[in-house]
């Protein structure tokens, strides 16, 4: 591989590097997509898991009521009995003894009527909190459904002009040697997509190192591929590809 063969080869590489950087770069959004979406939908997930606390909120305070409507009937029947039973009382003392029962179930049952509406007004007020966590909810939903398909399609676009893009690059393989081309590849996968890099003002376009001046002389020889010595990229000169 000499002369004129090494610039046209090089072209070559550098017409492939071209589509491999596009099919990098869109490989790395492909990569990123799902993540804002994860992102999305953890937050949505957080949202719904507060609305679920909420209605077990509202449910506990329904189910603490019942057992107070329940203790509530329960005294009620008890004053009934007590009353009751104040007929069938033979002495004052007996009498006032009773008396001083039902006061005190009285006192008691008003203690249990106070904490039923105390409970209603707690449910009220969870009832609220569960009425404006549902439509934050909803609204964050429909906002995660909206993005989600903003980036499904995104997705599908990138994947179809990745699909036309690798075809192309098909196209440019059977010019080139095997060999060159598996040295090609394993650079490109080992150095972010990046493989064939221009030199410029003596510094690498891959990594950014110094290229000695021998090493500029043995590109313009034009007998092999160099590759920088840091990077192991292969090194070109635009002005000797005339690019
Ligand atoms: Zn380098």
């Amino acid at each position: 591989m000499a002369g004129s063969n090494v610039v046209e080869t090089l072209r070559k590489l550098v017409g492939l590097q071209k589509f491999d950087n596009e099919i990098f770069m869109l490989n790395r959004e492909l990569e990123e997509k799902p993540v804002a979406l994860e992102t999305l939908k953890q937050e949505f997930e957080l949202k719904k898991s507060k609305l679920k606390d909420l209605e077990a909120r509202f449910k506990s305070v329904q189910v603490e009521r019942n057992t107070l409507e329940g203790d509530l009937a329960a005294k009620e029947e008890n004053i009934r009995k007590a009353e009751s039973q104040l007929a069938q009382l033979k002495t004052n003392k007996e009498y006032h003894a009773k008396i001083t029962e039902i006061e005190g179930l009285k006192a008691e049952k008003s203690m249990i009527e106070e904490k039923i509406l105390m409970s209603y007004d707690k449910a009220d007020e969870v009832r609220v909190q569960v009425e404006s966590e549902k439509k934050v909810v909803a609204e964050q939903e429909q906002d995660f459904q909206s993005k989600k398909k903003v980036l499904d399609d995104e997705i599908k676009g990138i994947q179809g002009r990745v699909g036309l893009l690798k075809a192309e690059r098909e196209k440019l393989l059977p010019d080139l040697d095997k060999a060159l081309l598996a040295r090609y590849e394993r650079i490109l996968h080992n150095r972010e997509g990046l493989a064939v890099v221009p030199v410029k003002n003596q510094v690498c376009g891959g990594c950014f190192m110094n290229i000695p001046a021998q090493v500029i002389n043995e590109i313009k020889k034009h007998e092999e591929m160099i590759s920088c010595e840091i990077c192991a990229r292969i090194l070109y000169l635009e002005e000797e590809l005339g690019l």
